[in-house]
């Protein structure tokens, strides 16, 4: 099939073995792969969705109901169907929330244009309509949006809580948002009156064998390991903290130089010589007024010793990533030689102290003053759970984080959904002719999330989906699904908010994703890839296996 005539003389320009997939049925196999990855997911949204529990090759068991996460494991190799995959990443990289939303609106749009595509509506004329569709979106979004500062911080608690709902972080939610909005608001910083937060310096630690309860924020850093020496303090208050990038040990020598030592007290001079080298070294740590010393090299036995003997709390080859957040976190400076420690350069802790968690010993710096870097242990009864609450706290840190960063929340429960059919099927009357229909089908495809939380809650999709644009039309711009009670009711009253960069960017990608695969009409698969004995149109494995979830 992949053969040209001239003059009478095939011409193949693919190898053999080379599988290829032309026209409208190229499309729809790729609409198909699409709509395959949605509907893995589309159960798991919303407050009242399912969990997905996976296995991978080596056995792991994984349970979840984070789309992103699962779509991760479920390791998808279907071309298309890997550029839904990648809409629900970019969402986890660029909000932390929504993925599901985001690849479950993405397949449905696909879905959506299959139907206009078998009416003979070409591509290109879907993916005009779906452009001005996503720009009339952007726009009714921002007005029905609502500001936020880091004021605001019981808005700022219903966010954290509305991303968390429905993940097993559910019975400790009031506790668990508090944290997540206490630790983004503490790292957050304002330049030229914008709110600017790298999420960098929230670090998330997880260590199952306790109840979920027991996580907290420390307003410092946790670090995943030990004091070096048993004789050093466990407990340090009014910490004075030096943060050293260079060894107390004695350099190897680089050349293999041989000292020959005549008699035992040549070898006692060479011996004390070292000794005093590290003495020297650790006098100066001492010198600079510090009680507590972060290492990110190593060091000497000798060293430790003399470490400990003036109760100095010492770590050793602390990773840099941890190295900066403490700088952040205590407001130190990070030395790169031992005769560059000053003590203007000591950071502040009111307590560093090593606590077994877990069976595992770990160093706590805690209480600094205006901390921008922080820490939030995470406690769960066992790893699949303690694996859960973090995953939502961090849905719940990224919801907060990038509602402050826009300055902009919307209600959730589908209302904005709803509002934007309303708005893009009023267009869609103005515009008239075929773009009309691909714009009618944006609506419908965003309908899908009221319609998907709907179902999960038991009632009539239908139904829900009337009245929902009974309220809509009334002028009741929040009027979502409100999954607990059963019915259609104003979201921004039972205070289900959410924000607005989940919605901006799920719709953006997913519209992006969707256009760049419906302008495919070609797909060559190489023969390396089918593998030979692949299933039969063109695809490589993998794919098959979907279809079941
Ligand atoms: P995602 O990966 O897209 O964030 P979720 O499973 O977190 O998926 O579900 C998000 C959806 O659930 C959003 O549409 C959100 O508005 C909705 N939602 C969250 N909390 C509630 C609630 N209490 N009532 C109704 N809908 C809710
Ligand atoms: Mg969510």
């Amino acid at each position: 099939m992949n053969g040209q005539q001239y003059g009478g003389q095939p011409i193949y320009i693919l190898p053999e073995g080379a599988l290829r997939e032309q026209g409208k049925s190229a499309q729809k196999q790729n609409i198909a792969a699409a709509k395959a990855v949605a509907d893995a997911i589309r159960t798991t949204l919303g407050p009242r969705g399912m969990d997905k529990m996976l296995t991978d090759s080596m056995g792991d068991v994984v349970i979840t109901n984070d789309g992103v996460t699962i779509l991760e494991e479920m390791e998808i190799q279907h071309p298309a169907a890997k550029m839904i995959v990648e809409v629900a990443k970019t969402q986890d990289d660029e909000v932390g929330d929504g993925t599901t939303t985001a690849a479950v609106l993405a397949g449905t749009l696909l879905k959506e244009s299959e139907a206009l595509i078998d009416q003979n509506i070409h591509p290109t004329i879907i993916v005009q309509g779906f452009r001005l569709a996503k720009e009339t979106c952007l726009k009714a979004l921002d007005k029905i949006a609502i500001p936020v500062t880091l004021k605001d911080t019981d808005v700022l608690r219903e966010i954290a809580m509305t991303a968390m709902t429905g993940k097993n972080a559910e019975a400790a939610k009031d506790f668990l948002a508090k944290i997540a909005v206490d630790a983004v608001v503490a790292v957050s910083e304002t330049e030229n009156g914008k709110v600017v937060i790298d999420l960098d310096n929230i670090k998330l630690e997880k260590k199952h064998g306790a109840s979920t309860d027991n996580t907290e924020l420390v307003r410092g850093l946790v670090i995943d390991k030990e004091r070096v020496h048993t004789g050093m303090p466990t407990k340090v208050r009014e910490a004075k903290i030096a943060l050293i990038n260079a060894a107390l040990e004695i350099k190897e020598t680089e050349t293999d130089a041989a000292i020959r030592i005549t008699d035992p007290s040549q070898m006692q001079a060479f011996v004390d010589q070292e000794e005093k080298t590290l003495r020297n070294m650790v006098d100066k740590v001492v010198a600079s007024g510090a009680n507590t010393l972060f290492c990110q090299k190593g060091l000497d036995d000798l060293a430790q010793h003399f470490l400990a003997k003036n109760g100095i709390y010492t770590v050793r080859r602390v990773k840099k990533s941890d190295m900066d957040a403490l700088a952040r976190a205590t407001g130190g400076k990070v030395a790169m030689t031992l005769d560059d420690i000053e003590s203007s350069d000591l950071g502040y802790a009111g307590l560093v102290e090593e606590v077994k968690i877990a069976g595992e010993a770990m160093t706590f710096v805690r209480d600094c003053k205006e901390p921008k870097a922080v820490s939030i242990l995470v406690r769960g009864g066992t790893e699949h759970v303690v694996d859960e609450i973090h995953r939502a706290m961090e849905d719940a840190v990224g919801g907060v984080a990038s509602t402050l960063e826009v300055g902009k929340a919307v209600a959730g429960g589908g209302s904005p959904e709803a509002e934007l059919a309303r708005e893009l099927r009023r267009q869609a009357d103005k515009v008239g002719g075929r773009e009309q229909l691909a714009i009618d089908a944006f609506a419908n495809a965003l309908e899908i999330i009221p319609r998907t939380l709907a179902e999960s809650a038991g009632i009539d999709p239908i139904d829900t989906l009337v009245e929902l644009r009974n309220q809509h039309d009334k002028g009741v711009v929040s009027a979502g699904v409100d999954v607990f009670a059963g019915k259609v009711s104003d979201m921004a009253k039972l205070k289900v908010l959410e924000p607005l960069k989940i919605k901006t960017q799920a719709i953006s990608s997913a519209a992006e994703a969707a256009e760049m695969i419906l302008r495919i009409d070609d797909v060559i698969v190489a023969s390396k890839l089918s593998g030979g004995g692949g299933p039969p149109g063109g695809m490589p494995p993998g794919m098959g296996g979907m279809e079941g979830m």
